[in-house]
């Protein structure tokens, strides 16, 4: 399968699969060949180097960026412990990437879409927000109850989605008796207390 081939087989995936998502496919010629290499080692980690060979062989330039694919909603894995945006897989070594599926976007990445999605454009519902703090439990104190309240994040405005958390009863009921006005951490899904009262 030549290069032009490999690349509308999977122009026709990301189409069916991940174009709904919000996925990019990389309109230039540097990052496409880096997502064309990954993808002719499908599930199997490549070392930088190696991808700078494979990118020259195929007439381009690797500029050593294709992590921020990740960025672009591919599932990248790598072997980077401290990688944030892609998924670490320990048994990859520190500068190895791979394309784990077409099929599916960067579970990281779409989540962080979903969040922002919620808080910053006001776009969801409560069952969708539910699903996002599904792995984090209440927003203040990460435990994991099976009814949560709607917790106001600042208790001067009004609760539409972006001004709501999943809070256990304690919590809210902590956070209604001293008027706490909380910050979530959009990254980590935690509402830490900014600003709260002593009086009632
Ligand atoms: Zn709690």
């Amino acid at each position: 399968m030549d290069r032009w081939q490999a690349k509308d087989k999977l122009y026709r995936k990301w189409e069916k699969n991940l174009k709904h998502h919000g996925v990019i496919f990389p309109e230039g010629e540097a990052r496409l060949l880096a997502l064309l290499c990954l993808y002719a080692h499908f599930k199997k980690p490549i070392t930088q180097d190696e991808m700078v060979a494979w990118i020259q062989e195929n007439g381009g330039r690797y500029d050593r960026q294709a992590r921020h694919l990740g960025s672009d909603g591919w599932f990248l894995k790598s072997g980077n412990t401290r990688s944030t945006r892609i998924k670490c897989d320990q048994r990859m070594r520190r500068d190895e990437l791979m394309l784990h599926s077409v099929k599916k976007p960067n579970p990281i990445w779409l989540k962080q879409r979903k969040i922002s999605r919620l808080y910053e454009l006001g776009k969801g519902d409560w069952s969708e927000l539910l699903e996002t703090f599904a792995d984090r439990g209440c927003a203040v104190c990460g435990r994991f109850v099976k009814h949560y309240d709607k917790g106001h994040l600042d208790p001067q405005r009004p609760y539409s989605i972006e001004n709501i958390v999943p809070m256990c009863v304690e919590c809210n009921n902590w956070a209604g008796a001293h008027n706490v006005t909380f910050q979530l951490d959009k990254r980590n899904l935690i509402a830490r207390p900014i600003k709260f009262t002593f009086e009632s």
